[in-house]
């Protein structure tokens, strides 16, 4: 059994500054962002288009160097409704993430889907279905980040 000793202590933080190299494949991609264009890979193999632009297709484990702009367009596939924070989120609480599956494109794409009162979360669940279709809304100032597309609306 542990003896319980009562002491004083302090608290800080731990801040750990990094860089991450986004390499010539997301380079791309983000530059991509910064035009207003969604980039995606395509496999010689297989032939799926997927989004983020990957180098590799991971079937087929072979390079891919096949990059063609896809659509700003898509089909909802699934999203979540957070209202709570934690550390190292998009943006701040409530906000709605979505799994968009872009016209043309053989995989889901991670982003926000934004323009819609977020404040009843039970009328959030009744407009918003899987298969609505969604278009990419674009920040003005760009910087080369997934955040340049501010969030996917839904289309009327
Ligand atoms: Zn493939």
């Amino acid at each position: 059994m542990e003896k319980k000793v009562d002491y004083d202590v302090i608290t800080d933080k731990v801040t750990v500054p990094y860089e991450l190299a986004y390499g010539p494949t997301w380079t791309r991609f983000m530059e991509g962002l910064s035009q207003e264009k969604i980039l995606g890979s395509r496999c010689s193999e297989c032939g799926r288009v997927l989004v983020p632009a990957r180098s590799y297709c991971p079937r087929c484990f072979i390079e891919i160097s096949d990059f063609i702009e896809v659509s700003q367009q898509g089909t909802l596939m699934g999203w979540v409704l957070t209202d709570y924070e934690y550390y190292g989120m998009p943006t701040k609480p409530p906000f709605l993430s979505g799994f968009i599956k872009l016209d043309g494109t053989d995989c889901n794409f991670l982003h926000l889907i934004g323009g819609i009162d977020l404040s009843d979360a039970e009328a959030v669940r009744r407009k918003v279905k899987n298969g609505m279709k969604v278009k990419a809304v674009w920040n003005k100032e760009k910087r080369g980040h997934i955040m340049d597309i501010q969030y996917f609306t839904l289309v009327k």
